[in-house]
């Protein structure tokens, strides 16, 4: 199958990872025209509420809120995700069949050991995808992880790809020989972890959306009996996302926003033009 390459891809290890972290962020990249996608690791067969059938719907749903173009899990075992060369193999097949520009990957540091693990294997997936010689077709069984492509929603302005930026790689990966691709970008949303970011995303616009999409979850966050004593009941959730988007908007000068971290340093063109005051 041939996917029109993606603007940015977001990895999580489990469906709703992305919501919490980084869905605001994606819904405005959506808004401005780029093509977004998400990537979950796993199905969600490890949760203590609802079936991983009942989060397939739920994911598809709030991928639809976030207007993300692309979406597939892949079958790691949830609450075992390790960074095995097979699990590499099958993130890395992803990232060459949608040949993303920006990456979103969890931060390394996290208290459920599979958000630590997926941020290590989506690195290093990410380096592999790149590797000329690694001829991923015959290391992936064809159709073993099989893309499910979300079509554009309505109204949906159509991608521009941006001429001659560095880097670009992009090519048709056709029908059967997918291509080598590095993203260009790796960054990582630090909610889920006490960390200072780098940079913040402005988020107040999609903030109501952005919680429809975590709301999408019904099995997991509506209020019911089944992991009373683990879940939060539902204002509990809106007032605690509103807490934490406000406290980063602060960060930022805005009323809601989503934390990031990047490894490099920030590039800065014209002094007169950078964000956020500072007194
Ligand atoms: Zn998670």
């Amino acid at each position: 199958m041939s996917i029109e390459p993606l603007d940015i891809l977001a990895i999580a290890a489990h469906r709703d990872d992305v919501e919490q972290t980084c869905g605001g962020t994606l819904l405005k990249a959506a808004q401005q025209g780029r093509r977004t996608g998400i990537l979950d690791l796993t199905q969600g067969e490890m949760g203590t509420r609802g079936s991983s059938a009942d989060r397939g719907r739920e994911a598809a749903d709030a991928a639809k809120i976030l207007r993300a173009q692309y979406r597939q899990a892949l079958d790691i075992l949830d609450g075992r995700v390790e960074n095995t060369w097979e699990n590499r193999l099958k993130v890395a097949r992803v990232i060459r069949e949608t040949r993303p520009r920006v990456v979103i990957l969890p931060y390394w540091q996290a208290r459920h050991p599979d958000h630590a693990t997926a941020s290590t294997l989506g690195y290093e997936a990410c380096f592999l995808a790149g590797l000329a010689k690694l001829d991923l077709d015959l290391s992936v069984a064809a159709g073993d992880s099989p893309a499910r492509v979300i079509s554009s929603p309505e109204g949906l302005p159509p991608t521009t790809l941006r001429a001659g930026r560095p880097q670009d790689s992009r090519q048709d990966a056709g029908a059967t020989k997918l291509l080598p691709h590095r993203p260009f970008k790796i960054i990582y949303p630090t909610l889920y972890y006490d960390v200072r970011p780098t940079f913040v995303v402005d988020i107040t616009e999609q903030f109501e959306e952005r919680l429809q999409a975590l709301m999408a979850y019904k099995t997991q966050f509506s209020d019911q009996e089944a992991g009373k004593g683990i879940f939060p009941a539902r204002d509990e959730i809106r007032s605690r996302i509103d807490a934490m988007a406000r406290f980063y908007g602060m960060m930022g000068g805005v009323t809601y926003a989503e934390p990031f971290l990047q490894k490099e340093v920030g590039l800065v063109e014209d002094l007169t033009l950078i964000p956020v005051k500072s007194i």
